[in-house]
């Protein structure tokens, strides 16, 4: 059996492979131990470049997923950054490692709670908030960051009057079995956006997202 160092190197070395250049995200994607954010069973799966089940039929994105957006989102040492979908907590703590301040949002109570101890266990200092993240955490906003961990239909609004000018939003959009990743920064006119890649995601479930019976 690999030690678990020899399985984070190969996966720091297929992800820079597939075009994950910046040295900061690989390095964070080898510190953090994702199998703290998986049931014990996934254990061997930790490591391999997929996404995997977590409770309330949630999943923890793929390796390269989170390297991806986390790239997309050219995060800088003190930058504010808002998640949407906490899931298993993982991307907040890439973010953390990165010197992002992170706030995240989950629905899904379990999750928030479970996420919640996990993060204060491993020593991030995260801002949870269990609520619909389709209407952002205006109390802390503007954010320089937005990263949506969930598949959306639209852009949601709340979330680009949240951004500050210059700042950038990372979302998933499209139908739900498809999505194409948006890379949109907030301009003093209005917004410039890119598109990416094909993804598939679970539905970002809200007021300006899916309904639950989508
Ligand atoms: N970022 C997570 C991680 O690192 O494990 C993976 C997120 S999982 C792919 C998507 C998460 O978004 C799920 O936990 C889901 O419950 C959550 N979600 C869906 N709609 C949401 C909403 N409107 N507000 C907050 N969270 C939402």
């Amino acid at each position: 059996m690999l030690l678990v160092e020899e399985e984070k190197r190969k996966l720091v070395e297929h992800l820079w492979s597939k075009g994950i250049k910046n040295e900061d995200i690989l390095k964070a994607i080898y510190k953090v131990n994702r199998e703290r954010f998986i049931s014990s069973a996934l254990r061997k799966l930790a490591y391999d470049d997929n996404a995997l089940p977590i409770e309330c039929a949630q999943t923890i994105s793929q390796p390269f997923t989170v390297a991806y957006m986390t790239q997309a989102l050219e995060v800088k040492p003190g930058d504010k950054i808002l998640e949407i979908g906490t899931g298993s907590g993982y991307q907040a703590a890439i973010l953390c490692e990165l010197g992002g301040e992170v706030y995240t949002i989950e629905r899904i109570e379990k999750l928030h709670e479970n996420s919640k101890k996990l993060l204060a266990s491993l020593g991030y200092k995260v801002h949870l908030k269990l609520c619909d993240g389709t209407l952002g955490w205006e109390e802390f906003a503007p954010y320089d960051k937005i990263i949506v961990t969930a598949g959306a239909p639209v852009v949601p609004e709340n979330l680009l009057t949240q951004l500050s000018t210059g700042g950038i939003l990372v979302i998933p959009v499209g139908s739900i079995e498809s999505q194409r990743l948006h890379v949109i920064t907030k301009t003093e006119d209005g917004t410039s956006e890119k598109k990416f890649e094909h993804f598939k995601f679970v539905p970002l479930i809200g007021e300006e997202g899916w309904k639950p019976e989508d």
